[in-house]
């Protein structure tokens, strides 16, 4: 029998005794109203009318010569509001932690694009809102810093650690812990402890739902291929979920970084090991004691030294398969999308359109590769000059 909030081998509650009860609360109010119809359609009247879904599916053509081969589609979650799928989660999120009368959120952040989508739903919905944040990422990112200050959030610079992603998980675990009662922590993507790799999964198959529904325009029911890239895996996990039952063959991108050396990369699947790490059990990129080691990638949004259980699970079921892109593969494919569609992507998102680059004169020009374009590049301006 599967054991609950488990994938496979991978997944749980590793958190001290003091959260379980907060976990279990979350679970039986996310199973209430995930099936109440007013939440539900309070979610998808926000999805509709404030984030502006379903983002659209788009035939890039030009890219599509460019990589000489297969069809290109991109589902676009860089229109979503805020620019990017984050928001997905974030309003699925507030709007639990709503109706359980909690008015207190906290959120991590790494890029800052968790911590802006969280402090927009926070706006909207009335709820007081922190946000932990290494404190080498608010000046890597000042710019998001300013946007969760407008938006009424406090920014906590987080300065233990690597004073990145991972730190600002750590510290915002630690003021959960102490305010349960009132505060609904918002975790960016799926990972954590359990619910939240279901719950944030489930919030982002709307994704892969809406998909289904707009592939019949291109002629087609079921993609030959979805790529997307992975870092938490949340992105992923939501255009993936609603075609695992399917013939669709699914293709994680992890961030290849500067190269194999520790340090250089952030590919937990491909090159970390199992271990137990933030609430649950999965890969991690660690040394031979089991401590975490430092990530890298050229997009703040795959820095993280670890991955979702399911991904995990999914890796080692073989239904989805794992590769990696370097940041300069992934650099390049930001520059060609922005030059011949006039879309600038996430570097994020780079990531899988470098693999498709790659894949696409591979597999005949008959078959179609669904990419999901996780969100726009803006935010990625600055740091692609300087490189
Ligand atoms: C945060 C982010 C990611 C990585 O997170 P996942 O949980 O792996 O999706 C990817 N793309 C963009 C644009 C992001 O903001």
């Amino acid at each position: 029998m599967r054991k609950r909030g488990y994938f496979g081998i991978f997944g749980g509650q590793f958190v001290p005794e003091l959260l379980m009860p907060a976990l279990l609360e979350l679970e039986q109010a996310y199973e209430k109203y995930i099936n109440d119809v007013q939440f539900k359609r309070e979610l998808s009247y926000l999805f509709k009318n404030y984030a502006g879904r379903p983002t659209p599916i788009y035939y890039a053509k030009n890219f599509t010569r460019i990589a000489g081969g297969a069809r290109i589609l991109l589902k676009r979650e860089d229109l979503n509001h805020t620019g990017s799928h984050k928001l997905n989660n974030c309003l699925g999120q507030a709007l639990l932690a709503k109706n359980m009368g909690k008015k207190r959120i906290i959120a991590e952040t790494g890029a800052g694009q968790h911590g802006v989508a969280t402090a927009t739903a926070c706006a909207l919905l009335g709820l007081e809102c922190h946000v932990y944040m290494g404190k080498e990422d608010t000046i890597r990112q000042e710019l998001n810093v300013f946007r969760m200050k407008m938006l009424g959030t406090e920014v906590i610079p987080v300065e233990s650690g690597t004073q990145t992603l991972k730190d600002a998980i750590n510290e915002a675990m630690r003021d959960w812990v102490t305010t349960v009662k009132t505060t609904h922590y918002i975790i960016g993507s799926v990972v954590g402890p359990h619910p939240f790799p279901i719950m944030v999964r489930n919030f982002q198959s709307i994704i892969g739902q809406e998909a289904l529904q707009q592939l019949p325009e291109y002629g087609i029911d079921i993609p030959d291929y979805i790529i997307a890239c992975v870092g938490g895996g949340s992105n992923a996990m939501g255009i993936f979920h609603p075609f695992v039952d399917t013939k669709a063959r699914l293709i994680g991108v992890e961030a290849g970084g500067r190269g194999a050396n520790v340090g250089d990369h952030s590919s937990s699947l491909g090159r970390g090991e199992q271990g137990v790490f933030h609430g649950k059990r999965s890969y991690f990129l660690q040394n031979e004691y089991g401590q975490i080691s430092p990530a890298h990638s050229i997009a703040a949004g795959l820095d993280y030294p670890g991955v979702g259980p399911e991904h995990a699970y999914y890796k080692e079921t073989g239904r989805a398969q794992y590769v990696s892109i370097t940041d300069e593969e992934a650099i390049y494919a930001y520059k060609k999308l922005a030059r011949e569609e006039g879309i600038i992507p996430a570097l994020e998102s780079a990531h899988a359109l470098a693999y498709a680059l790659k894949l696409a004169p591979t597999i005949p020009e008959s078959q179609t590769i669904l990419i999901n374009l996780s969100g726009r590049g803006d935010k990625d301006i600055i740091t692609t000059k300087i490189n």
